[in-house]
């Protein structure tokens, strides 16, 4: 069966991010002078503005901020899934980052614990989501 849902523009920023996912790793870029670990890729740190980054692999788990559910179609290839979310997740290395969370949409919370699954979606690309984090998986 065929991906049907709109799929990212790779280019030479993003590249190493969906590169990992394929590999099932999420990583991001991380300011070398500061720290700042931030999402989505980009030239510069958005904390201090040095070009000097590297990319770091993150733990996957992370904290749901806000979300937002929508009832719309606004794309052909979501239509069987609404009403779908679209949760901000607030990675544990400080990194936001925009994904869906696979519950029921009357389930999710401010602060509910996560943590990254991928879903294949091309034979090159595969699309970090989230699930939720039980209690003892911190
Ligand atoms: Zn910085």
């Amino acid at each position: 069966m065929s991906y049907t849902k709109p799929l990212p523009a790779i280019d030479n920023w993003n590249r190493p991010f969906w590169d990992a996912t394929r590999e099932q790793r999420l990583v991001a870029q991380a300011c070398e002078p500061c720290g700042t670990v931030f999402f989505p890729p980009g030239p510069v740190c958005p904390h201090c503005l040095s070009a000097k980054l590297s990319w770091k692999q993150l733990s996957g788990r992370g904290t749901v901020e806000s979300w937002v559910v929508f009832h719309q179609v606004y794309y052909k290839g979501f239509a069987d899934e609404m009403p779908y979310n679209v949760a901000m997740i607030r990675l544990d290395e400080g990194a936001r980052m925009l994904s869906n969370v696979v519950v029921p949409n009357d389930s999710l919370h401010a602060d509910m614990r996560v943590e990254v699954v991928f879903a294949p979606a091309t034979e090159e690309l595969s699309i970090p989501k989230f699930r939720p984090l039980t209690p003892g998986e911190g």
